[in-house]
């Protein structure tokens, strides 16, 4: 950069990057100087510091230095990763011409046009290295109309595109099921982090955007969206317009989400559950870490989706289970496919990168392989009396044999990284390059035996024909040599003297490498022309091998759940259109494996809820089981809508519309999430939205708050979940006094996990069992986490004390029985006017003047605050 320490011009050059970095806003600009990306100002502060690379200068600007950054464009995309998993968008600029073209247009000293060929953001990545290959990548855009709400999402990786519904009450669920990489909105949504987009949310302007991007008429085929859905449509298109500029997308035609087709499960039910994360935010350690056995990374990303988003359909789920179930029972069937699976590439992302224009030889191989593989798979797999789903997607991944069998000829086995140097194109592909490679060839022999014949000429076996970027081909012998070739007839040109060596050149030299350099030159533009042309056949056939990636990623998922199956001894389950959820001897698939680990053993446990015993409330000490116990029941009943064996013996399970799962403030404290105030909000959105339908999953609710007020509040939702919201509900509770409902509920039963004091030590037996627990041991678990002797034993006194009081007075809990029926309660109305309360108490009668005056302030007063 050219130095300009006035503050009123600036260099040509400044005046460039300026207009770029006011187009790409609060990204930060990738600046293309030769080899790097410069970064500039505060884009270089920012940058350097989240990349730990130096921070330099570079000129001035306004007197000031100009703080600057770069990366070389060879390794950019590794410090573009780390950029935008700190949050930040990036701006590339390129330069769009030659120097030779920005002389030819503007004379010696003009300046190269850039332009921002490219916005990258987290949620519009096609990049193998800046992507996770076991994760879907989804933008998500929420539209609105009126009051109707649309999300729109594209994975622009794989071209899937989705169109969701929903009220603005389910649209954190919405997201949670997809957990975007970036959520757009056009203006602040609560409660939902979002960015701004580049506008485009309106319904007119995403049918025109639909419309044009598939190019058809009518929206009628993507089953007419509404009108929130085109506004989402619309912002996205916008967005992957702004982002993507001149580079195609890979979108395949909108599918619109029913959500009456998924079991609704809310951000706060997921984190309790863990269900594609821990409540830490890492994969390690929750469910579907657990339980993913994909060898592929179509259905890593596939199983992932399906474990977020169960089913409610049951002929679809049963269609599932019955392409498990052909795995399952067939130990040979199962390695062989899963072998097969195992050495796929991944072809759906591959896809994605050559439609985007971003492809590579080595995405054409991956093509290839993972076609003929497919094709190979679907063959392997033929037989009779097939499932339906197996029989339905065999078909799906054949079909390419034409764009199979040619990119077989064209592309060498295993393309280069670096296409730099070409020879990806395989031989005999094309007869002309073929021929070119061959002159290239023989120039290079035909300059090896020049150097033979020049040693023998000169009398100098040290004498070498090299070759470099600025010389090209030369002849180079050691000074104390030099002599004989610089003289004037020697035939040879002298043209460098370096310390040790001097450089010639020789009319025969320049003959054969030009000859080299002009059929090596032609032979790389010809490989460049069939890779574009090969390119293009392939993104032509996009949808049908988007389709073909699919099938094999859900064949995938249905062997990977048989094997986890057949691995844990799990079963098939029966799935039911009545409420009832009967588990025998069913475990927790995360908690069983770290208690294994341990060299402990875990204990399975039964559940029975059917409509006349649809609430068990379950006590027993703390660390007995009851969460592993309510969870696992939870998971049960979502692996098998996701069309999974289920860790039970036997399971039959009532199709559940919704699920909850809450975690009482108490136990949530600990991780620092939850307070009481959001307990009560969740456990609030469960009594408004449970159904009869849904499985409910409580765990020490009202525990945040004072013992009288938390008894009282659990009292009241068992009482609410019992009589009116009806669903399926397992609530864990350290209240025993709650054990007295029984009496009065009468679709409600009381369980505890065992425990036993053996020679005053408590053992957990993890055992569920019928009945209230005798008592809460307490104290006993206490002693079991090293308490000291001293405390322990005044705590046992003050117990009995507590204990005393309650049979002389009746406790605590005495005076419960004796209230009304919860249907009976009566909402009173205690709001009060302090004003009017005031005023009541005044006789103005009995009142001087100067009293009147003083009450009438005292009043003033009162409104004002
Ligand atoms: P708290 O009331 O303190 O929350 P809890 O009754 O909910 O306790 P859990 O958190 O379910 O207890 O379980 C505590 C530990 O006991 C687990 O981490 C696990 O190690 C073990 N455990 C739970 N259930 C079983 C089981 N069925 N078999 C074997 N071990 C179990």
């Amino acid at each position: 950069m050219a130095r300009d320490d006035s503050k009123s011009k600036m260099t040509p050059m400044m005046a460039q990057y300026h207009a770029l970095k006011e187009e790409a806003g609060e990204a930060l600009l990738f600046y293309r100087m030769g080899d790097f990306f410069e970064l500039f100002f505060d884009d270089a502060k920012v940058a350097a510091q989240c990349l730990d690379i130096a921070l330099t200068k570079r000129g001035k600007d306004g007197g000031d230095d100009v703080p600057m950054c770069g990366v070389p464009v060879h390794a950019a995309e590794s410090y573009l990763a780390k950029l935008i998993r700190n949050g930040h968008r990036v701006a590339i600029a390129e330069q769009v011409e030659t120097p030779a073209e920005a002389k030819k247009r503007d004379g010696s000293k003009a300046l190269v046009r850039r332009a921002i060929i490219r916005l990258v953001t987290p949620g519009t990545l096609t990049e193998e290295n800046l992507l996770e290959a076991r994760a879907a990548n989804w933008l998500a855009a929420i539209g609105k109309a009126g009051d109707d709400w649309a999300i729109a999402a594209a994975d622009i990786s794989t071209g899937r595109f989705e169109l969701i519904a929903c009220g603005p009450g389910d649209l954190r669920a919405e997201l949670a099921r997809l957990d975007p990489a970036e959520t757009i909105a056009a203006d602040r949504v609560p409660g939902i982090a979002t960015t701004p987009g580049q506008g485009g949310f309106d319904s007119m302007g995403g049918e025109k955007a639909l419309k044009a991007r598939f190019g058809v008429k009518t929206l009628d085929g993507f089953g007419a969206p509404s009108r929130a859905e085109l506004a989402a449509a619309g912002g996205l298109l916008t967005y992957l317009d702004a982002t993507q500029k001149d580079a195609a997308t890979f979108l395949a035609a909108p599918h619109r989400i029913e959500r009456s087709g998924h079991m609704a499960i809310d951000p706060a039910t997921r984190d309790s559950l863990e269900i594609t994360r821990t409540q830490t935010g890492s994969l390690k350690g929750s469910l579907l870490d657990n339980l993913d056995r994909c060898v592929s990374a179509g259905g890593k990303r596939l199983f992932a989706q399906d474990l977020s988003a169960p089913l409610t359909d049951r002929a679809a789920i049963e269609r599932r289970l019955a392409a498990v179930q052909h795995f399952a029972e067939d130990q040979l069937r199962r390695e062989d496919a899963r072998r097969q699976l195992k050495a796929m590439p991944d072809i759906a992302r591959a896809l994605g990168r050559l439609v985007a224009g971003r492809g590579s030889p080595r995405d054409l191989g991956q093509l290839r392989d993972g076609l003929v593989a497919a094709a190979e798979l679907s063959h392997s797999l033929k037989g009779d009396e097939l499932p339906e789903l197996i029989a339905s997607l065999l078909p799906r991944m054949v079909g390419h044999d034409a764009l199979i069998e040619e990119l077989a000829r064209a592309i060498t086995p295993s393309p280069p990284i670096d296409t730099s140097k070409g020879g990806y194109i395989a031989e005999g592909f094309d007869a002309a390059l073929d021929e070119l490679r061959e002159l290239a060839r023989g120039g290079k022999k035909a300059i090896a035996m020049l150097e033979v014949r020049y040693r023998e000429e000169v009398g100098i076996p040290s004498l070498k024909i090299r070759h470099n970027n600025v010389l090209g081909y030369h002849i180079e012998v050691p000074s104390r040599h030099a002599e004989a070739l610089m003289a004037p007839d020697s035939g040879f040109t002298h043209r460098q003297t370096m310390a040790s060596a001097v450089r010639f050149n020789s009319p025969d030299l320049h003959e054969e490498a030009a000859r080299l350099t002009d059929a090596a030159g032609e032979a790389l533009a010809l490989e460049a022309s069939h890779f574009a042309a090969l390119t293009q056949k392939a993104v032509a056939r996009a949808a049908a091998i988007a389709d073909s990636a699919d099938a094999v990623a859900r064949m995938d998922v249905a062997a990977a759940n048989a094997a986890r199956a057949i691995e844990g001894q799990w079963t098939l389950p029966s799935l039911v259109d009545q409420p009832c959820l009967e588990v025998e001897a069913g475990r927790h698939p995360v908690v069983e494996a770290a208690v294994e680990a341990e060299g402990q053993r875990f204990i399975a446990n039964d559940c029975q809820l059917g409509p006349n015993d649809r609430l068990w409330l379950i006590t027993g000490p703390n660390m007995g089981g009851k969460s592993t116990f309510l969870r696992q029941t939870a998971i049960i009943a979502l692996l098998a809508q996701t069309g999974s064996y289920v860790p039970a013996s036997r399971a039959k399970v009532g199709m559940v519309d919704r699920l909850f799962s809450r975690v009482g403030a108490a136990d949530n404290l600990a991780r620092g999430r939850s307070t009481f105030m959001v307990e009560m909000v969740e456990t609030a959105a469960i009594l408004s939205q449970a159904s009869r339908n849904s499985l409910v999953i409580l765990d020490e609710i009202g525990r945040g708050t004072s013992t009288y007020d938390g008894l009282a509040i659990a009292w009241a939702v068992v009482e609410a979940m019992h009589d009116e919201v009806k669903a399926r509900t397992l609530f864990a509770t350290h209240y025993h006094e709650l054990t007295r409902l029984t009496d009065r509920l009468d679709a409600l039963s009381l369980h505890h996990v065992r425990a036993r004091e053996y020679k005053g030590e408590l053992v957990l037996l993890h055992e569920v069992a019928s009945g209230a627990a005798d008592r809460s041991y307490g104290i006993a678990v206490a002693k079991l986490a090293g308490l000291p002797p001293k405390v322990l034993a005044r705590a046992k006194a003050v117990l009995a004390k507590l204990e005393e009081g309650r049979e002389k007075t009746g406790g605590i809990a005495a005076g419960l029985d004796a209230l009304p029926l919860f249907a009976a309660t009566v909402v009173e109305d205690d709001k009060t006017d302090p004003i009017a309360e005031a005023l009541a108490a005044l006789d103005p009668d009995a009142m001087s003047p100067r009293e009147a005056l003083d009450a009438l302030y005292r009043l003033k007063k009162l409104a004002d605050s």
